[in-house]
């Protein structure tokens, strides 16, 4: 299968990414978000990342522009379906809103075409089901940021067909990546893990066990961790954060994955990380 056309549905932090990759990949690309503002503020977002990738030589000016010029911006996900041999959702993780994008899209969409979720938690197979073709629904998490992180976890739902599974890791290899196989549990592999440690560490800074600063420290400087867990999660959103161990807590039901009140706290008050300007850090304009 070819794939020269990919429409995203989300053009926050990791749908702008992964719109990124695709039209620096030589795809067309269709970019949606609910308001122009808000899918305008998606391609001011790629401009300035590649503006990044210009300076450090990665990339000349006149790529820059082609690649810019590929992505058309769109408000209807019904509307930018058609035509793209594959769609990759990206809105926020609730379950919810995620089964009704995916009804619709596969009421838009050419009846080849396979529908990706961006999900880092939910059940793919779920997703799949609230359309008519389930054996072309599969999971394709990229890492955030999605230009830098080499990873794409390819999630296979209980119906996904292999001709599904090979065009999308194809093309995960194909934007510069490796893409992993794994199976659809809550969480899939990268969350089942990464998340419990994030929650621990919102615990141990409730507890007082010590302040944000020096629980990050231990993790980078003990662990050899990039980032501490704090910072990651001020990174990936806390809002995004809670929803993943709510979804891990509700479909795993063991009290392990319960999320910390803190974490809960926080995201009531809008504290959401660096997406809001205030996480467990704070973060200048
Ligand atoms: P985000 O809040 O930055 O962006 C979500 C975007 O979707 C917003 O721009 C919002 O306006 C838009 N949106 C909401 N409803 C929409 C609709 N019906 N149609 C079109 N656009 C809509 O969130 P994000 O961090 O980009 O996360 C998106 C998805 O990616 C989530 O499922 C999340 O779990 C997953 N994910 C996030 C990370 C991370 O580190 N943040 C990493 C991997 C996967």
């Amino acid at each position: 299968m070819t794939i020269d056309t990919v429409a995203v549905i989300g053009g926050g932090q990791m749908g702008n990414g992964i719109a990124h990759v695709c039209a620096q990949s030589g795809l067309h690309v269709r970019m949606v978000d609910i308001s122009r503002e808000a899918v305008e503020a998606g391609v001011a977002t790629i401009s300035k990342n590649m503006d990044r990738q210009v300076r450090k030589e990665r990339m000349t000016p006149e790529e820059k522009e082609a690649a810019l010029a590929r992505i058309q911006t769109f408000t209807d996900p019904a509307e930018a379906a058609p035509g793209a041999q594959l769609i990759v959702e990206a809105i926020p993780e609730r379950p919810e809103l995620k089964y009704k994008l995916f009804a619709t899209l596969d009421g838009a969409a050419d009846p080849g075409t396979i529908l990706a979720s961006n999900t880092s938690s939910i059940s793919i197979t779920e997703i799949a089901a609230r359309t008519g073709r389930p054996e072309k629904v599969i999971g394709m998490h990229f890492m955030n940021p999605v230009p830098v992180m080499q990873l794409v976890e390819v999630i296979r739902g209980l119906a996904t067909d292999e001709a599904t599974t090979e065009a999308v890791m194809e093309l995960a290899r194909a934007l510069g990546k490796t893409p992993v196989e794994v199976n659809d549990f809550p969480g899939f592999v990268s969350n089942r893990i990464l998340l419990p440690m994030i929650n621990e560490a919102v615990f141990a800074l409730m507890e007082g066990v010590a302040e944000a600063e020096a629980i990050d420290t231990v993790m980078k400087l003990g662990m050899n961790h990039p980032m501490g867990p704090l910072a990651l999660a001020d990174l990936i959103g806390l809002d995004t954060c809670l929803s993943i161990l709510e979804v891990l807590h509700r479909e795993l039901g063991d009290d392990r994955y319960r999320p910390c009140p803190l974490l809960r706290k926080y995201v009531a008050a809008g504290w959401l990380g660096r997406k809001s300007g205030r996480g467990f850090y704070a973060y200048g304009q």
